[in-house]
């Protein structure tokens, strides 16, 4: 997508006011709030170092959990300012005002290659609502607008989408990252481009499975909406696995429309199966594994993939030349329902000639719960964003952006 990035102006003395996703899970502890994963901020210091080494003056703003508009202590930054400051090694200022004259005073008093972190920008009943007044007061403090929140730019957000409008924007090194791999790299990849799509829903995965159609030499499908896809395809019962008959002619309008464009549809051949599901308890009863093309019986579930399944889709993403996964093969947050997901993960981290990328969500949890992160292409920070990205969605925070 071209849109230029802070790689293609100069920041040097310029305020730059750069929204990040520093939307962290904190933890009272004995009535501090504690971060208990720094993750989203370390994946913004390549963006932060670089601006840092440019001579910019930086102002940091984000949203952390939803506070509707109203002051929540327990949802305030300031934490967050701390351990940025460890991070860089360098004082990070925090203005506990997003807007107005304090924030202003603070962003003025800069020195170049200066950071200040503001205070939760949701906070404002406006941020949400992309009410133009409240964009007009974040572009107030600054000269140039930085965009590095890939994981919030699927929402139309006053910090996210409105204050472009009202300064120069462009985007970070993330955002300008996750662009490249979700988006650029899937117009045109080398083939075979194969991807791998789980999760709970056929109704929640269609639009990327009919956007991906358009795409790719093969399309994998597991997890619970490959349930639908089996008994029109293999003609099995399916017991009490998640299942739903609205979602059969949606399926089915996918397989006509694989078969049209000539792309491989493969689906789950055999699962595990249990007699008792509790999710909330993370236990499972009885299980064992079905036979290729058994029925699955009555009062049984399928809740992962099975051996001969794994063994089908690994070949398939062997020979891979791109690979793109989104959503788990079972409910692999049950250790004993995990194997199918942790299986083809390590399948994807095993092609090495492959660029390998991890589409968002709960693929990204997979693949450092199996351990193979760092063997593979590139992991996805958002989870809404990447979807919709792939879906083919425009997103108004990468619209925002100045074209190259
Ligand atoms: P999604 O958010 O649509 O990507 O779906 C992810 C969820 O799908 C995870 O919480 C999984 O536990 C769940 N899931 C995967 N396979 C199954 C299955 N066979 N039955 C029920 N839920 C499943």
């Amino acid at each position: 997508m071209a849109k230029q990035s802070i790689r293609d102006i100069n920041p040097a003395g310029k305020r730059c006011l750069v929204r990040v996703d520093f939307n962290v899970p904190l933890e009272d502890q004995n009535g501090t709030m504690v971060i208990t994963d720094a993750t989203r901020i370390e994946e913004t210091l390549p963006t932060l170092r670089y601006l840092i080494a440019q001579g910019a003056k930086i102002i940091l703003c984000s949203h952390l959990g939803r506070p509707q508009g109203q002051i929540d202590p327990h949802q305030s930054l300031r934490p967050v300012a701390a351990a940025l400051s460890t991070l860089l090694n360098l004082p990070v200022a925090f203005s506990p005002t997003s807007t107005g004259p304090e924030a202003e005073a603070m962003a003025r008093a800069l020195p170049d290659g200066g950071v200040l972190l503001l205070e939760n920008v949701r906070f404002h009943p406006g941020e949400e609502k992309n009410d133009d007044t409240l964009s007009r007061q974040f572009a107030a403090l600054a000269e140039i607008y930085v965009n590095d929140a890939f994981g919030s730019a699927h929402r139309a957000h006053s910090s996210t989408a409105g204050v472009a409008a009202h300064l120069p924007a462009v985007s970070g090194l993330l955002m300008e990252k996750e662009l490249t791999y979700m988006h650029d790299e899937l117009q045109n990849p080398q083939r075979p481009f194969v991807v791998i799509l789980g999760g709970a829903k056929v109704s929640d995965k269609i639009n990327v499975i009919n956007a991906l159609l358009e795409k790719a030499d093969t399309i994998i499908i597991g997890g619970g909406m490959a349930y639908t896809f089996r008994k029109l395809v293999q003609g099995i019962t399916l017991g009490s696995s998640l299942y739903k008959p609205e979602w059969e002619p949606i399926a089915a309008a996918a397989l006509e429309k694989a078969h049209q464009r000539g792309v491989k549809f493969l689906i789950p051949v055999d699962a595990l199966i249990t007699d008792s599901f509790d999710f909330a308890a993370k236990q499972v009863g009885q299980t064992r594994y079905t036979q290729p093309g058994e029925n699955i019986p009555d009062g049984w579930e399928g809740v992962d993939i099975g051996p001969a399944s794994v063994d089908l889709f690994r070949a398939e993403i062997a020979s891979a030349r791109t690979v793109l996964w989104n959503g788990p093969m079972g409910v692999f947050e049950i250790p004993s329902c995990a194997k199918g997901t942790f299986d083809i993960a390590h399948a994807i981290a095993a092609n090495q000639a492959a660029k390998t990328i991890i589409g968002g969500g709960d693929s990204v949890k997979a693949v450092k719960k199996a351990g193979v992160a760092d063997q593979v292409t590139f992991i996805s920070t958002g989870g809404g964003a990447s979807l919709e990205l792939l879906e083919g969605k425009v997103l108004p925070g990468v619209a925002a952006l100045a074209d190259k």
